[in-house]
């Protein structure tokens, strides 16, 4: 069998948060509609999402750009991850809605706001919490020969995926198949909408990775900053095995209400 030699790919899953300015606040209302709740930073909205206290449903809004649909096992496991984490009794919808590709390949997180406020459709309503999740048809406009930036949670409630660097590395060889690389950006991005690491919820333990904020320095956790794909990474992942999230990281969200 041919040995082959990993090529080092770090896949870096950064951390954008934008500030909502008022001078935006005017555009955001609507009749009918109060999106303030929505518009708020990085992890403000961690407790909500985790507990019951506040809201007892979730009702996630996927848009995606035709052709890159989410994997239909991505998203088992997306939906099984926040299950596991989160009390919400009355239950998490995930409705998915595909749009027209917006002519772009490259994306500065201004971009993703700009499509969000195209986009979104639902918001916080009564006592369920709504989250926005854009799987855009191209890559960040960050990335560099050796990192690509897989995906950012940016607002408290908002994050997007780019579903065109997951292809291209799930094409290399021996990577993780597409769906697992999916899967694990996906929850590694809720991670931080969750408030990790040091995002808006009290580490319990120091677990804090100095060098990539809001990052884990817990080997094989979920919430690390960068995964290196070599041998070992890969025959982890292998056979559907996305990294899961470390006890410290579960003891940080479980402190913030979280299960
Ligand atoms: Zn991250
Ligand atoms: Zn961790």
């Amino acid at each position: 069998m041919v040995k082959y030699k990993y090529a080092l790919l770090i896949f870096l899953i950064s951390v954008f948060s934008v500030s909502c300015s008022s001078e935006n606040e005017e555009d955001n209302v609507e009749p009918g509609i109060d999106k303030t709740a929505n518009l708020q930073g990085l992890g403000d909205s961690a407790e909500d999402l985790l507990s019951d206290v506040s809201f007892t449903s979730m009702n996630i809004e996927i848009v995606y750009v035709n052709g890159y649909a989410p994997n239909e096992a991505a998203l088992a496991n997306f939906k099984n991850f926040l299950e596991e984490r989160t009390f919400k009794p009355d239950g998490i919808n995930i409705s998915l809605r595909a749009v027209s590709p917006s002519g772009k390949t490259e994306f500065s997180i201004e971009d993703i706001v700009e499509i969000e406020k195209e986009t979104r459709t639902i918001y916080n309503a009564g006592d369920e919490i709504a989250v926005y999740i854009y799987i855009a048809d191209g890559s960040s406009e960050k990335d560099e020969d050796n990192k690509f930036t897989l995906g950012s949670a940016f607002r408290n409630t908002s994050m997007v995926i780019y579903a065109k660097t997951i292809q291209d590395f799930a094409a290399r060889p021996n990577a993780p198949s597409e769906s697992d690389i999916e899967a694990a950006v996906l929850n590694h991005e809720f991670g931080h909408l969750f408030g990790l690491v040091d995002i808006g919820i009290e580490p319990q333990s120091d677990h804090k990775d100095e060098d990539n904020a809001g990052h884990c320095n817990i080997e094989d956790c979920l919430m690390r900053a960068s995964i290196e794909f070599g041998s070992g990474i890969i025959d982890e992942i292998e056979g559907g095995r996305v990294p899961a999230l470390g006890s410290h990281c579960i003891r940080d969200l479980q402190a913030a209400g979280g299960r």
